[in-house]
């Protein structure tokens, strides 16, 4: 199986609109395990020649209560299952406490993690980018996952992380 590339973050990140821009148009796979993958839509990519399945993650309902444990969970359960991930956060809005919640998860897990600040639309929206060097995960990539700037840096890092 080609290795899998996991997209995690909080709700209305962009994840999805990140999926869908390097995806195109393509079909999702369906999952093959129903429940348990319920929350996770994977996708057929290439970059660079390198054939790699794209993982779409979330889909479950905010709740006030257990936001941060939902989250963190369906982000464990797709990081366990990949080979490296790329971890999106609000780029305009920097880091929140349930971002550093995900990044002490990524931490146990030594995988490759690309951090992706998305909703850079304007190289003027650049300030709470740099602060994203405190989270400890190597340089933010600056994305925005609506113009489809920065991707294409993004994914010659990720293929490279596969
Ligand atoms: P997800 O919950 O992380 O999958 O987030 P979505 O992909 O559903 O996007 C949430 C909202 O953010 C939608 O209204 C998107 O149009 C918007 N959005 C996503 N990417 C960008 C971006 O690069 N720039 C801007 N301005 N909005 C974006
Ligand atoms: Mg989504």
């Amino acid at each position: 199986a080609p290795p899998a590339l996991a997209v995690i973050g909080r709700p209305n990140v962009g994840k999805s609109t990140l999926v869908n821009r390097i995806t195109r148009s393509k079909e999702a796979v369906v999952e093959d395990v129903p429940g348990v993958t319920r929350d996770r839509v994977s996708y057929d990519a290439e970059w660079n020649g390198k054939d790699f399945t794209l993982v779409d993650t979330g889909g479950w309902e905010q709740d006030a209560r257990g936001m941060h444990k939902r989250v963190a969970e369906q982000a464990e359960m797709a990081v366990d299952e990949a080979d490296a991930v790329v971890f999106v956060v609000d780029g305009l809005v920097g880091a929140t406490a349930v971002d550093e919640a995900v990044v002490r998860m990524l931490r146990r897990k030594k995988k490759p993690v690309l951090l992706v600040a998305n909703k850079i639309d304007a190289p003027s929206q650049m300030s709470e980018v740099y602060s994203l060097w405190n989270l400890g995960l190597g340089e933010p990539y600056p994305v925005s996952a609506l113009h489809g700037t920065g991707t294409g840096d993004l994914l010659d890092a990720a293929v490279k992380a596969l």
